[in-house]
């Protein structure tokens, strides 16, 4: 096909403006017409505000210029994850965005670590994450550029506001040509032999044709679910948390780099500061609590006041059997849900974008792309699946069935065998395509309470005094550079403050 392809894309959440966005971006009007279509009145899910390091790639990819974004989404820096109370009450970890120490003589730092343990010296190893050290004192700079400095061992990503992102994309969009249009969509309309989605029926009457469809239309999964029958694929066994209540309340208390997870009776609440307020929710199985008991915790644990009544939300774990089949093509919660624990969501949205580009087809049906497009997500979905489970599973709370249940429950073999290697040789998983990376794998494995009983016999070869003297120096270094760097607040304020942190003068700098 030599003409451009028209491409249709149904929702305009997240999913769908990050596809709008990329595909007017980064594809010329020769290779694809884009059309989008979403409905006022059924409105966005709007609760996705912690993202992940490559959200970066993901707008430098688009030309989206960074410090604009964030004025306009009251966006904040996030270095990481804080656990709360997850392995056991009273643990804290941070997953950070970056490594612990150095390796050493080709050997992870951990098992020097564990080394150094195992011979009287057993430091804290959060001590050697300048990302870890950093969130602990709230403070915040851009990563050195020289790959040799410690300055560099860390990554950053974003918190924003998901609605005004959204609404920051589609300005970006139709600056570029993107074609919008509001309505519900009430029918579509496939081919009668080859099952292929011909058009889409709007209420208004309308017919829009199209080569290939972009299902974004949320849970309902509109085309690729309840038209083309793509099954799914059910984890809740796995991950039981199905429902989440969100609140945003007033900003108060510290402003911290990064997103706060807090493990409860039935699940977990998340907290996440903004320029102008803290957005929390609990996420939990309703079967171990009932609604009013989780807005009860919820609300009984928040920072300052909260701004309005709790939002329910309800979902499922698991991902559509094929995110591709036929020409249309699932982003976003029309493709598969994994809880927010790791803030992956919108990175699936991103992957999925960038596989898309990488794989767009010259005729909307091509067996061998779809086969490889599916291949790829799958294999992401799976990877983030597996680290989830471990957060629940190795787990000594003694307070709730929750946790007593995740406890006990079998895992997937792909987790097993990576928890089996971890705690007989302090291996971590390495893998090339999907998240997460050993770094990744260790603070959780760490944080949640699992110990190797061995370290590398490789790490044996450095002196025990030299490794003490060089563990202690990279300490001191840290310490001494991180001290050095500005607060997250003073940073954000001069470098993205929003109009509405401006005007509010008790958000413009009171908890500096
Ligand atoms: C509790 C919770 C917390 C989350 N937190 C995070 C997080 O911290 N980080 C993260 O990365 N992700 C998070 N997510 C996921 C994130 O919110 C979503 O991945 C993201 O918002 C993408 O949503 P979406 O665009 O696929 O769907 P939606 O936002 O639901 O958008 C669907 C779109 O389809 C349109 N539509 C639907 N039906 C029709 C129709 N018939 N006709 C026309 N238009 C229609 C709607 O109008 C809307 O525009 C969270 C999700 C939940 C539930």
């Amino acid at each position: 096909m030599s003409r451009p392809l028209d491409v249709v894309i149904v929702g305009g959440g997240t999913a769908g403006w990050m596809t709008a966005a990329a595909l007017v971006g980064v594809l010329k009007p020769n290779v694809c017409r884009v059309r989008l279509i979403e409905s006022d009145e059924i409105g966005i899910v709007g609760v996705g505000e912690a993202t992940l390091p490559q959200m970066k790639d993901f707008n430098d990819l688009v030309g989206i210029d960074e410090a604009e974004m964030m004025r306009s989404t009251n966006a904040t820096f996030k270095l990481g994850i804080e656990f709360l109370d997850w392995g056991f009450k009273g643990s804290t970890y941070v997953h950070p965005f970056g490594a612990h120490g150095q390796a050493w003589g080709g050997v992870g730092f951990h098992h020097h670590w564990l080394r150094a343990a195992q011979n009287g010296r057993p430091w804290d190893i959060e001590a050697f994450s300048y990302a870890v050290v950093a969130s602990r004192c709230d403070r915040f700079e851009f990563p050195s550029r020289d790959p040799a400095a410690i300055e560099a061992t860390y990554n950053y990503a974003y918190h924003f506001d998901a609605s005004l992102y959204a609404r920051y994309l589609r300005g970006f969009a139709e600056a570029r040509g993107l074609r919008r249009t509001e309505g519900k969509v009430v029918e579509v309309v496939l081919h009668p032999e080859s099952g292929n989605v011909d058009a889409i029926r709007m209420e208004s009457g309308e017919l829009v044709a199209g080569d290939l469809f972009i299902d974004c239309s949320g849970f309902r999964g509109l085309i690729i679910g309840q038209a083309l029958q793509s099954g799914f694929e059910d984890w809740s066994k796995w991950l039981p948390c199905d429902r989440a209540l969100a609140v945003p309340c007033d900003r108060a208390g510290r402003f911290t780099p990064f997103t706060r997870s807090t493990a409860r009776e039935a699940g977990w609440q998340w907290r996440i500061p903004l320029q102008h307020r803290t957005g929390n929710g609990y996420v939990y199985s309703s079967s171990f609590i009932s609604d009013d008991d989780a807005a009860a915790t919820l609300m009984r644990n928040l920072d300052g006041e909260a701004q309005a009544e709790p939002r329910p939300l309800r979902f499922k774990a698991g991902r559509r059997v094929d995110c591709w089949r036929k020409n249309c093509i699932a982003m976003g919660l029309a493709s598969g849900f994994l809880e927010p624990l790791e803030s992956t969501s919108i990175y699936l949205v991103q992957v999925a974008i960038t596989n898309l580009l990488r794989l767009f087809p010259r005729n909307p049906v091509d067996p061998a792309l779809v086969e490889e497009f599916n291949r790829l997500v799958d294999n992401e979905y799976d990877r983030i699946r597996d680290f989830l489970i471990l957060h629940y599973h190795a787990n000594t709370r003694e307070d709730g069935e929750l946790w007593r249940y995740c406890r006990d429950m079998e895992v997937p073999d792909s987790l097993r065998s990576k928890i089996e290697l971890f705690t007989r040789r302090g291996h971590l998983p390495q893998y090339k395509d999907g998240l997460f990376s050993p770094p990744s794998w260790l603070s959780v494995l760490l944080g949640q309470g699992l110990r190797p009983q061995a370290y590398d016999r490789l790490a044996d070869n450095l002196p025990l005094d030299e490794l003490f003297a060089r563990m202690e120096t990279l300490h001191a270094r840290i310490d001494a550079r991180t001290a050095a760097m500005p607060g997250h607040d003073a940073f954000v304020r001069s470098y993205c403050a929003s109009a509405e942190a401006v005007r509010a003068p008790a958000l413009a700098g009171a908890d500096a």
